[in-house]
C-alpha cells in the first residue's frame, strides 16, 4: 500500500507543529517560526490564550456536548450577543466555514420557496476567484476549475460574474435570480477588498428585486479588518452572513447569520447539525467575543493594521522588482507580488522561519493573529527583509 493513513489531499510541508506560544509555533525539532498566518486567519488571539483555554477547559469539565433535541442556554447567549453586535435577528451554529455558507445557500433558495416567495428565484450570481469552501454546494458556488475538477457534476444554481465588477452582476439578474453570494474581501481570490459601489449597488439590486444579499465573512469576519464584520466598512448590511475561522480562535466552528424576513423559510425541521452550536464550542465562542467584540480591542486591531500598512508599504520601495502593492483592511493585509508569490512563501517559511499564506493573483497573505504587537511586527520585518535580500527568483522552466 502507498497510500498515506492521511488521505493525501494537502501537499503538506516539512513544518510540524506541536507547541504554539503566543505568535509563534513550534516544530517537533524545536524550530519556532513566527506565525503570520494564524491558521488561515482563525488563531486570532493567538496560541494558548489563557481565557480561551480556561473557557474551554471549564465548559468540558461541566457539559462538553448535548443534541439540539433540548434547549441550550450556551447557544442562546452567543446566539444573543452575535444578534446584538450585528445586521441579524437569528443565528444557526455549524462546524465549519463551509457549512457556514451552505446554510446561507439553503437560507436564499427557502426566502424564495417559501409560501409568500416566487419559487422560480432558485439561482444565486456569485463572482471570479471567490473561495466559499469545499462541500459540493460551495465548489458549485465558485468559478475555479481547479476546485471542480473530478468533482463533477456540479449543483444547479449558481452563475458567476467577474468580483467587484456592478455591470455584470446586473446583467446577470433575471427571473430566476434568487441573490447574491459574495465575500466583501476576497481572501484566497487574494486579499482584494470589493469597492463601495459594487457592494452598495449589490444592496441596491437586492432592495429592488427582492432579492438575497449573503455575505461571505468566513475570512474576513470577526475583527480580523478592524470591524467586528468587514460589511461595517461598506456600511452596507447583508441579509444573510456566513462567519467561522475566527470566531472559535481555533475551536472549529461558525455560524449562518440572518435577518427575520431572510430567515423565512427556516423553520422547524428544515436545517440541522448534530454537533452545531454545541456546549463546547459556544464557549469558545463566547471567550472570543468577550475578547474582541467591544471598541477598545477593534480600535487597536485598525491601529495595529496601519502600522503594519505602512511599515509594509515601506518596506516593499525597497525591493520594487519583487512587490506591486499592498491591499487588504486592518490585519488583513495582501503583498501583491510581481513574481509568483509561492516559491516566496516557501522560502519565508523554510529559510527565514517566517508563515504566511500564498493566495491567488500571486499575493502572499499576511494575516497574524489579532493580539500581534509591535514586537512581533519588528521580528516580522526582520524576517521579511532577510527573506527579499536573500531570495532569488526562479527560473521559469
Ligand atoms: C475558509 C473559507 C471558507 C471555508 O471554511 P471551512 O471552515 O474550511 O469550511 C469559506 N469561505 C471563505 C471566504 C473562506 O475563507
Amino acid at each position: 500500500m502507498s497510500i498515506s493513513p492521511l488521505m493525501p489531499v494537502y501537499p503538506r510541508c516539512g513544518v510540524r507543529p506541536v507547541r504554539g506560544e503566543h505568535c509563534h509555533l513550534i516544530d517537533e525539532d524545536g524550530t519556532r517560526y513566527l506565525d503570520f498566518a494564524s491558521g488561515i486567519a482563525v488563531n486570532l488571539l493567538g496560541h494558548s490564550h489563557a481565557g480561551l483555554i480556561g473557557a474551554i477547559q471549564r465548559q468540558a469539565e461541566t457539559l462538553m456536548h448535548v443534541s439540539n433535541l433540548y434547549g441550550s442556554p450556551q447557544g442562546e447567549e452567543l446566539a444573543a450577543k452575535l444578534v446584538e453586535k450585528t445586521f441579524a435577528d437569528t443565528v444557526f451554529f455549524t462546524n465549519s466555514g463551509a457549512e457556514a455558507v451552505e446554510c446561507a445557500i439553503k437560507a436564499a433558495r427557502a426566502y424564495h420557496q417559501h409560501e409568500d416567495g416566487n419559487p422560480e428565484r432558485t439561482e444565486l450570481i456569485t463572482f471570479t476567484n471567490a473561495f466559499h469552501g469545499r462541500t459540493m454546494a460551495t465548489i458549485s458556488a465558485s468559478n475555479q476549475e481547479k476546485m471542480h475538477k473530478g468533482f463533477k457534476p456540479l449543483l444547479a444554481g449558481f452563475q458567476y460574474a467577474e468580483f467587484d465588477n456592478l455591470e455584470a452582476a446586473k446583467a446577470l439578474v433575471g427571473p430566476k435570480t434568487a441573490g447574491f453570494l459574495v465575500e466583501p474581501i476576497q481572501g484566497e481570490g487574494g486579499i482584494r477588498p470589493a469597492s463601495q459601489a459594487f457592494i452598495s449597488g449589490l444592496r441596491a439590486l437586492c432592495d429592488e428585486h427582492d432579492l438575497m444579499l449573503a455575505f461571505d465573512e468566513v475570512q474576513c469576519g470577526v475583527a480580523r479588518t478592524g470591524k467586528l464584520y468587514a460589511y461595517e466598512h461598506y456600511g452596507v448590511a447583508p441579509d444573510i452572513m456566513a462567519t467561522a475561522k475566527g470566531i472559535g480562535g481555533g475551536f472549529p466552528f461558525g455560524a449562518c447569520l440572518a435577518t427575520e424576513k431572510a430567515a423565512r423559510g427556516m423553520g422547524f425541521g428544515t436545517h440541522g447539525s448534530t454537533y452545531g452550536g454545541n456546549p463546547l464550542a459556544m464557549a469558545a465562542g463566547m471567550a472570543v467575543m468577550d475578547a474582541v467584540a467591544n471598541d477598545e480591542f477593534l480600535a487597536e486591531v485598525t491601529a495595529k493594521g496601519e502600522r503594519l500598512r505602512a511599515r509594509l508599504e515601506q518596506f516593499i520601495g525597497n525591493y520594487p522588482e519583487l512587490f506591486e502593492l499592498v491591499r487588504g483592511k486592518g490585519l488583513m493585509l495582501g503583498l501583491k507580488m510581481k513574481v509568483e508569490s509561492r516559491p516566496f512563501f516557501v522560502h519565508l517559511r523554510d529559510n527565514h522561519q517566517l508563515l504566511t499564506v500564498a493566495a491567488g493573483d500571486n499575493t502572499l497573505r499576511v494575516l497574524p493573529p489579532l493580539v500581534a504587537d509591535d514586537a512581533e511586527f519588528d521580528e516580522f520585518f526582520d524576517k521579511l527583509s532577510a527573506g527579499a535580500a536573500s531570495y532569488t527568483v526562479p527560473q521559469a522552466a
